[in-house]
This record gives structure tokens, sequence and C-alpha cells, in this order.
């Protein structure tokens, strides 16, 4: 099944909206210094393209026929990486963090599965494979399966890389730097 996120963060509204106003607007001001992530966040979608159609054959032959849905138990979560890959490209941003409210099924389990387009989904959720499906898999060319393996683990080293860019681009001796780069405001006023 889909594993637990063990810490419960961002779950209310409030912390929900700080956590994707932060990011939308450090990628406004800090847009150069953020292009690094910018293009590994590109370079996510892009792997993302050749992965998802793959999913989604999978889940077509063996979803809707499930006894036990896996986001029916899920507590899967968004976490950073998957915010700033969702900012950095472009993607719809969910209203909510996801997982259940209370202890019912996820709340973006719809009667038909999920209701996110794939690239706003949870990263354990864009991957995820059951038993069921494993073993479908094993029924594709090897060739397929090695660069949808390929696929994952370069995904999992970019959002490290992600992470990492972004937070030293923000960090405060990067900000302290940028500061005093800049013309000071006051100076500016006494000699105009
Ligand atoms: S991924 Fe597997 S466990 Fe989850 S709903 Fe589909 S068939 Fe069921
Ligand atoms: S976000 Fe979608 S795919 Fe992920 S657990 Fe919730 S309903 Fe399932």
């Amino acid at each position: 099944m889909l594993s637990e996120t063990h810490v419960p963060f961002w779950n209310e509204t409030r912390t929900w909206r700080e956590a994707n106003l932060s990011p939308s607007r450090l990628l406004r001001m800090w847009r150069s210094e953020l292009d690094p992530a910018r293009k590994k966040a590109r370079r996510m979608e892009a792997l993302l393209d050749f992965v998802i159609p793959l999913m989604e054959d999978l889940c077509e032959a063996t979803c809707s026929a499930c006894s036990d849905p896996c986001c029916a138990r899920a507590r899967v979560r968004f976490d950073l990486a998957d915010l700033l890959f969702m900012h950095l490209t472009d993607q719809a941003v969910p209203l909510a963090q996801s997982g259940p409210e209370g202890h019912g099924p996820c709340r973006y389990l719809g009667p038909e599965g999920c209701l996110l387009p794939r690239l706003s989904r949870p990263w354990i959720c864009r991957w995820y494979i059951c038993p069921q499906q494993k073993t479908l898999l094993r029924h594709y060319p090897a060739s397929g399966q090695r660069r949808f393996e390929l696929a994952l683990s370069r995904i999992r080293r970019l959002r490290r890389d992600l992470e990492h860019d972004f937070i030293l681009a923000v960090s405060p001796s990067n900000a302290a730097e940028k500061e005093s780069a800049s013309p000071n405001p006051q100076f500016a006023r006494r000699t105009s």
C-alpha cells in the first residue's frame, strides 16, 4: 500500500496556503537564482511524460476492478519537493494538502479514482505500483521496464537536487549578498 508520511504537515487551510504562498513569492523574487531549480523541474516534467502513460496503462488494466483501492487507506502528503515542482513548472496547485480528513480516505479520491491531474499529485502517487501492477509490468518489454526504473531513479535524484537548489538560493547568506548588491534606497533618497 501507499506508505504513510509520519509527520502531518500543512494540514490546515491556513498552513497549506502559507506553504504555497511562500514558494510562489520566493520564485518571483529569486527568478534568476532559481533558474537551476527551474531547469531541474522541467527535466522532471519531461521524465514524467514518459512515466505517466505507463502508469495510466497499468491503472486502466487494474484499478477499476480493484476491491481494495490503495487511496482509501493512503496517508500520503505533499512535501517541499512536490510544492517546488508544481510552482516551478506552473502546474495546478491543489486547494488542500492530500490525505484523509479524519479517518476517511484521501480527500482527493473520487468515484473514478484520483481527482488530481497526475502532475499535481504527491510524488509517491506518481510512481506507486501495487503488487498486482508489478505482476503486469513484468510482461512489458525488458527495455521498457529498465527505462521506467531509470526515469524514476532520475526523478528521485532531481527531487533532492531541487530542494537543495531552492534552499541554497534563498538562504540567508545569499539574501544578504543580494541586498548589499542592490542600491540602498535611503542613500538614493539622500543623494537625489
Ligand atoms: S494501484 Fe493497485 S491497489 Fe491501488 S487502486 Fe489500483 S489496483 Fe488497487
Ligand atoms: S492524491 Fe490521489 S493518488 Fe494520491 S492518495 Fe490521494 S487520491 Fe490517491
